[in-house]
């Protein structure tokens, strides 16, 4: 591969993407890959992160594979890449019938230069072996903070790309983020061994936002918001965010919104896809101007002209707050971030880290159901799962559970074998005979049997695997290409379901006897640190130096202090620069408090009474007696699969305590805990 000369790119961005010239960061990570030195990017967001693959992509001799970890990223990025004629891709759960393998044709014709995919693909074994069987350029990973166990937005799956890369000897590897405190950074090149000077990083620094902490309590809040949109709407009447944690605040203060006489509308998850995409289209095509939402709105949204974003509520972590803010100005027009701030919700935002605590005796369960499965397996030291079932069987939530998973693997106790569908159906398109005769001899022998081991149906058949592969003679791999191609020729529709993971298991490893602790230890620490990162969060918001200043040193970007930029000019050396733009340097400190008065807490014979009810409602639904956390999480209304499927949220015990803090909660019932024993 050589250096493509300055010139060559230059005319690339101007045919093929109509750019006259390049922005910070751009070339320099662009001439590092055409040279093949893997990069690092962290440009802010809205600032041409993506341009880098795309651009590279057109001058590698073969496939670019992006791993993203949003759908709507995707198609945004394909609907940016078709308009400008460049063929690209993506392999996801929405593609229907043979789309799949239209794509798949494509990339190995090589006329798709870049697919995108998610990193859930890559469990997907019809995927691994198509990937493996085409060359791949690069692989870019989007959000890469999310390798990062450091980070705010953690994705166990993402732990494994490095050894994927190495599987498919991928030569070139391009990692993009927005935001990366120093250690997250070091942490995802030391991941992909991303030398130093190939890490790119232009500033963070975003002179058009204005910063503003405004210390409210909760009754005056709404009031405040209006009042604040109002004031936007007659300056700019631009588009504008408004974040809340919880869905049904997001409902709540649209409606007060729009009673206001404000055009506004909720965004949660909680609404199905279909009304998601047709408020973000009204959003994006203007006809929305103000959206309340959960964070579930904004990753994907690229509105250039949004003019304000307010945080109602405390935002999770400065990396969340930070992310949020970014989404506003991007036109490079001044835009204005306010957060309306008080302690009142602060239980809220850690009840959501204490929630996703594995407890001690969930981890106990899931280490003790593998050794059950070795002793009583056929196949040794193979174990198998299905990550809802086992979620449900060790009362673990799902993103927990994968880390966990994750984390035996780092251990050495599970090695990922490889994942399977359980279930695979078949329609056919045209008669069994003639689709069996169009082959010769020994193929016709091969799909007889494979036909003879479905089980047909009135439309589909499903596939048992289980006879079919008592022939030793026939592979499993096989098989599936054969189906693969059956569908490619349109003589059957494939659908396949039931991912089951299979990992071989360390025996030794798994006997280690402190190694439930260990794991609990793991997950206990990162509580803490979630906990200590919303501290950082609330004492950020009541700094008394600049906060712009601050966001920028956290994200690890030296302008201010490379620059001496103070544009009071009242900072003498050795004090902390202004920005002139933001409510500390406007001499409005803040100071946050409780507004609402503490809410008393339960009498202990409603607790001692609340505790029963949870004992008799789960009495024989799991193997252990009920553990403390168990009680406390119900007190404080949090959700747990167990808790789910056995309708707990009807008890009147149930967050009887989520105005407390947890840690209380745990004070409080311990002692009524060991009474009860
Ligand atoms: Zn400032």
């Amino acid at each position: 591969m050589t250096s493509q000369p300055t010139s060559a790119l230059q005319s690339s961005l101007l045919t093929t993407f109509g750019f006259d010239g390049f922005r910070p960061g751009q070339e320099q990570t662009i001439s590092q890959l055409l040279n093949g030195q893997s990069s690092l990017a962290i440009f802010p967001t809205g600032s041409g992160k993506s341009l880098c693959y795309q651009l590279t992509a057109l001058h590698l001799p073969h496939l670019t594979l992006v791993v993203s970890p949003l759908l709507a990223l995707m198609k945004d990025q394909l609907a940016f890449l078709a308009s400008k004629g460049i063929k690209a891709a993506s392999i996801d759960s929405t593609l229907k019938g043979n789309e799949a393998q239209t794509v798949m044709a494509g990339v190995r014709d090589g006329d798709i230069k870049i697919l995108m995919v998610s990193v859930e693909r890559f469990k997907n074994e019809r995927f691994r072996q198509f990937i493996e069987s085409v060359p791949v350029s690069m692989l870019v990973v989007d959000e890469a903070h999310c390798i990062s166990e450091w980070g705010h937005n953690f994705r166990p799956d993402y732990l494994k790309l490095p050894s994927y890369c190495q599987a498919l000897k991928i030569p070139l590897v391009l990692l993009l983020t927005a935001t990366a405190t120093r250690k997250v950074k070091l942490d995802m090149a030391a991941k992909f061994a991303i030398r130093d000077e190939h890490i790119v990083q232009t500033g963070f620094y975003r002179a058009n936002l204005d910063l503003s902490v405004l210390p409210v309590t909760e009754s005056d809040k709404n009031g405040l918001l209006a009042q604040i949109i109002s004031q936007q709407s007659t300056q700019q009447q631009g588009p504008g965010i408004v974040y809340v944690t919880l869905q049904h605040s997001a409902e709540k203060v649209a409606l007060y919104l729009t009673q206001q006489g404000i055009n506004a509308c909720a965004y949660h998850a909680g609404f199905d896809s279909d009304t998601r995409s047709q408020i973000q289209q009204d959003f994006m095509a203007g006809k929305i101007q103000v959206i309340v939402a959960t964070i579930a709105f904004g990753m994907g949204i690229d509105k250039s002209d949004i003019r304000f974003v307010i945080h109602y509520d405390l935002p999770k972590s400065i990396e969340n707050y930070s992310q949020e803010i970014g989404r506003a100005g991007r036109d490079g027009m001044p835009a204005q971030c306010f957060t309306l701030a008080n302690l009142d919700g602060l239980n809220t935002v850690e009840n959501f880290v204490y929630g996703d605590t594995p407890e001690f005796n969930g981890i106990e369960m899931l280490l003790n159901s593998i050794k059950d499965e070795v002793i009583t397996s056929a196949y040794d030291s193979k174990w198998e799962l299905q990550i809802l079932q086992l979620s449900n069987a060790v009362n673990i939530k799902q993103l927990p559970l994968k880390t966990l998973l994750v984390q035996l693997e780092l251990a050495g106790v599970i090695e990922p074998l490889y994942a399977y569908f359980a279930d695979f159906k078949i329609k056919l398109l045209k008669p069994k005979t003639e689709i069996i005769n169009s082959f010769n001899a020994q193929r016709q022998d091969f799909l007889q049997r494979i036909f003879n081991a479905t089980d047909f149906k009135k439309v589909w058949g499903s596939l048992n695997f289980d006879t079919l592969l008592q022939d030793k003679t026939i592979e499993r791999n096989r098989v599936i290409a054969a189906l693969e191609y059956l569908q490619e020729q349109q003589l059957i529709i494939l659908e396949t379901k039931g991912m089951t993971e299979v990992f071989k298991i360390n025996l030794t490893e798994l006997a280690d006897p402190s190694l439930c602790q260990s794991l609990a230890n793991y997950f206990k620490d990162n509580e803490v640190k979630e906990i200590k990162r919303i501290a950082a969060l609330v004492r950020f918001f009541q700094l008394d130096t600049c906060l712009t200043v601050n966001l920028a040193r956290y994200f690890d970007d030296a302008f201010f202090d490379q620059n001496r930029l103070d544009v009071s000019g009242a900072g003498e050396s050795g004090s902390t620069p202004q920005c002139g733009h933001c409510s500390v340097c406007r001499g409005q400190v803040a100071v946050l408090e409780r507004s609402q008065a503490q809410v008393p807490w339960p009498s202990d014979e409603t607790l001692k009474q609340g505790m029963s009810e949870l004992t008799e409602r789960l009495a024989g639904k799991i193997n252990q007696p009920l553990s403390l956390e168990s009680y406390c999480r119900f007190f404080a209304g949090m959700t747990v699969p167990l808790f789910g499927r056995n309708k707990v949220r009807q008890l009147s015990g149930f967050g009887v305590c989520e105005q407390q803090r947890y840690q209380g909660i745990r004070d409080k019932i311990a002692p009524l805990f060991t009474t009860m024993q």
